[in-house]
């Protein structure tokens, strides 16, 4: 058997491992990667491997990270199966959908300027009649705890890795040809505790071999109770000065998660007098998926917020789809908390909203998942005076929050109290991290498990 990382290994975004079995080829996500734009020229690479030689492709979640590299892979050849949730199948659409509509628009306005330039025409990664046959890929949803057979010998379990909606984490048993079973744990991306919509992370099996996302291999969250009040002292505090509040937001998860909290401020009448706009058509959709699946959320009065026709509806919320009445947001100075798309501005509507508001001192930005090394959201949180958005300088005087509370991944501890019901596997990986967060991890579980991690690297091909 072999493991070959051929995404997300020593950085965040790109996942993809080939697990060969014998002559079954098994790919862990098919990532896009995003960020800088030597990063992101990845995406044009050829894959390491032919993609009609794949037999399956275990997608552990809807994240584009995990998912944004399908349309291309079915493109040049891959004729198996997409394995996955069925919340994380009817998630995958709408995020692939949007994301082919983005690559067409960025094609289409290089295509302008490469035209003047007397250039050729420039195609798009993939188009939306790419994601659309991409589609077809994808076989009847697995049931979480489910075991299923996916060749004699080799069976699959997803369990619930309290990441986002549908998100799973992998569990394979081999056992042909061999005396001893060998299990195979992969994490995909872990959730952290006590978040308000989706459950912790299930405990995974004893394994053999682990290979584990690190993205904040390197700190402790706060908790999601002071996370929400630092949340509100930013929103008051920003009123209080006259400005509104500037919430970079991915579509999935930290929208809806964001909307049940303004929710309980809103019905513990500690909400102050003011507008909510979820600015994303994206997140408009997935908000209706997380209302069709609300058997995987956490069974509380969440739950059954979720159950109502009015989910995560109150008053002063308005769903913005059209760019027309985006547009409109800009004509309103203060008391206007805006979430939108995407969460770490590479991209969307928040952009509009930056160009408009980040010159503003009475403003906020408040910052609630990762921001990946290369994107606009890192350069804001690492402090840049200004920044350049649609090709114009713009001074950042906004205050800028970093509330990691919110976050979807698990942080140090979450990770290795994960990672110790795994019962001490003869191999360990870390993936999904950037360096400082991977040597941090890995010193962390020799220190408190005394066990010896391997960072993987891009490429790298390991034997099992
Ligand atoms: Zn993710």
């Amino acid at each position: 058997m072999k493991l070959t990382f051929h995404g997300g290994a020593k950085t965040v975004t790109g996942s993809c491992i080939l697990l060969q079995i014998n002559k079954l080829r098994i790919l862990i996500d098919c990532g896009l990667w995003q960020g800088s734009e030597e990063i992101e020229s990845r995406n044009w690479l050829p894959f390491g491997f032919p993609p009609s030689k794949i037999d399956y492709v275990i997608l552990t979640h809807a994240h584009l990270d995990h998912c944004g590299l399908i349309p291309r892979l079915v493109r040049e050849g891959f004729a198996g199966e997409i394995l996955c949730t069925e919340p994380t199948r009817d998630l995958t659409r709408l995020i692939l959908a949007d994301s082919a509509q983005l690559h067409e628009e960025e094609a289409a306005l290089l295509n302008k300027k490469e035209r003047r330039r007397g250039g050729g025409p420039i195609r798009p990664l993939y188009d939306l009649e790419e994601v659309l046959a991409s589609l077809d890929r994808f076989a009847d949803p697995i049931p979480l705890n489910k075991t299923i057979d996916l060749a004699p010998g080799v069976k699959l379990q997803l369990r619930d890795a309290g990441h986002v909606l549908g998100a799973a984490f992998v569990q394979l048993r081999v056992t042909e040809g061999r005396k001893r079973p060998k299990r195979l744990l992969f994490s995909g991306d872990l959730g952290n505790t006590d978040k308000l919509l989706t459950p912790d992370p299930a405990e995974p099996e004893p394994a053999d071999l682990v290979v584990l996302e690190s993205t904040y291999g390197e700190r402790a969250h706060r908790s999601m109770r002071d996370s929400i009040a630092e949340l509100r002292q930013a929103i008051l505090l920003t009123f209080a000065r006259g400005g509104n509040v500037l919430i970079p937001s991915s579509a999935l998860e930290r929208s809806q998660e964001l909307l049940a909290v303004l929710f309980q401020l809103y019905k513990r009448k500690e909400f102050p007098g003011c507008q909510v706009f979820l600015d994303s058509p994206l997140a408009i959709s997935a908000t209706k998926v997380f209302r069709r699946y609300s058997e995987y959320l956490k069974p509380d009065e969440v739950q059954a917020l979720a159950q109502s026709p009015n989910a995560f509806d109150f008053p002063a919320l308005r769903f913005v789809r059209s760019s027309a009445e985006s547009k409109v947001i800009n004509s309103i100075s203060s008391h206007a908390i805006i979430i939108a798309g995407s969460g770490m501005c590479t991209g969307g509507r928040i952009l509009h909203h930056l160009k408009h508001q980040l010159w503003r001192p009475e403003c906020s930005v408040v910052f609630v998942g990762y921001q990946a090394e290369g994107t606009l959201g890192r350069r804001l949180i690492e402090g840049a005076r200004t920044v350049r958005i649609f090709g114009e300088e713009i001074a950042v005087r906004a205050q800028i929050w970093t509330i990691n509370g919110f976050s979807a991944h698990a942080d140090q501890p979450g990770l290795l109290r994960w990672l110790s019901h795994a019962q001490k596997p003869a191999q360990i990986f870390l993936v999904h991290g950037e360096m400082p967060s991977l040597m941090a991890l890995k010193q962390a579980i020799h220190a408190k498990l005394g066990w010896t991690a391997h960072i993987a690297d891009w490429k790298e091909t390991v034997e099992i």
